[in-house]
C-alpha cells in the first residue's frame, strides 16, 4: 500500500543544511501496522508527512498504491490525499467552532461520497461520542477530541492511515482506544504507519522499527 524508498529530507536551518531523514526504505502491507519508534527529533514527523503526500522528499521516492502523489499536481495530489489517506496527529487539529459531527464531516468538503452523514453518525457512535455530538471541541475531554480526530480520519474510507504520535496527549484508556482503532482499521484490509517516542503501541502493532538521527536500525 505504501512503499517509501531510499527517502532523503534536508531542511536548510539558520547556519547548516539539516538532515532529517537519511535513505529511508520502508514499506506497509495491506493489513499491516507498521509503528516506526524513535526520540524527538528523530524525523518521525518529516517522514510522515512524507509518506502522505504533505512533505516533498529531497530525494527517494513514496508510492502510495503503485502512484507517486509527487509526480501530481497540487491539486489532484490534495484529491488523492482526501480519498486515500486518513491523518491523525497528536494535536488532533480540530475546527474549534465546529461540532462534533461538523468536524468528522470536513474530509467531505474535499471528495463527496454517498450517505457520509449517516457514516459520519456510525463513526461517532462507533468511538463512543454520541452524546458529545453537537458539542465543539472545547467541550470536550482530550481523550473526545482525539476520538473524534480518529472518525474524521476514517470518514473517507481511506486506505492507508498515517499517525504522528496520536496517543500522545492522552491517558492510558484513550490511548488503548485509538491504539484498537488502528489495529482494527488495519485488520480489515487497511494500512496503517504510525510515528512516535513511546512504547505503548508496541503490542498492537505487527512491526516496531526503531528510527535514529534520520535512519531505520
Ligand atoms: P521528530 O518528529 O522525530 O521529533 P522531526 O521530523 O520533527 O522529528 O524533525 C527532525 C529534524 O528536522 C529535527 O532536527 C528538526 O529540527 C528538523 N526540522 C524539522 N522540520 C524542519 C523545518 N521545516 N525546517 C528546518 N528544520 C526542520
Ligand atoms: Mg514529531
Amino acid at each position: 500500500m505504501l512503499s517509501i524508498e531510499k527517502l532523503s529530507k534536508v531542511f536548510q536551518g539558520p547556519k547548516e543544511i539539516i538532515r532529517a531523514l537519511d535513505g529511508i526504505s520502508l514499506s506497509v502491507e495491506v493489513n499491516e501496522f507498521v509503528v516506526i519508534q524513535g526520540p524527538s527529533g528523530s524525523g518521525k514527523t518529516t517522514l510522515l508527512l512524507s509518506a502522505g503526500g504533505l512533505l516533498a522528499p529531497s530525494d527517494g521516492n513514496i508510492i502510495i498504491d503503485n502512484q507517486n502523489p509527487y509526480q501530481m499536481s497540487s491539486d489532484n495530489r490534495a484529491r488523492f490525499r482526501a480519498s486515500n489517506i486518513g491523518f491523525v496527529f497528536q494535536q488532533f487539529y480540530l475546527v474549534p467552532y465546529l461540532s462534533v459531527l461538523e468536524n468528522v464531516l470536513v474530509p467531505s468538503l474535499a471528495i463527496s461520497q454517498p450517505n457520509l452523514r449517516e457514516r459520519a453518525e456510525k463513526l461517532i457512535s462507533h468511538f463512543n461520542l454520541t452524546d458529545r455530538i453537537s458539542h465543539v471541541p472545547g467541550e470536550l475531554s482530550t481523550g473526545e477530541r482525539q476520538r473524534t480526530a480518529m472518525a474524521r480520519a476514517l470518514l473517507n474510507n481511506p486506505k492507508l492511515l498515517l499517525a504522528d504520535e496520536p496517543v500522545g496527549n492522552l491517558d492510558n484508556e484513550n490511548a488503548d482506544i485509538v491504539l484498537c482503532a488502528l489495529k482494527e482499521f488495519a485488520d480489515s484490509d487497511g494500512a496503517v504507519l504510525m510515528v512516535t517516542h513511546g512504547d505503548r503501541a508496541e503490542k498492537y502493532a505487527h512491526k516496531t522499527i526503531q528510527l535514529k538521527n534520520g535512519k531505520l536500525l
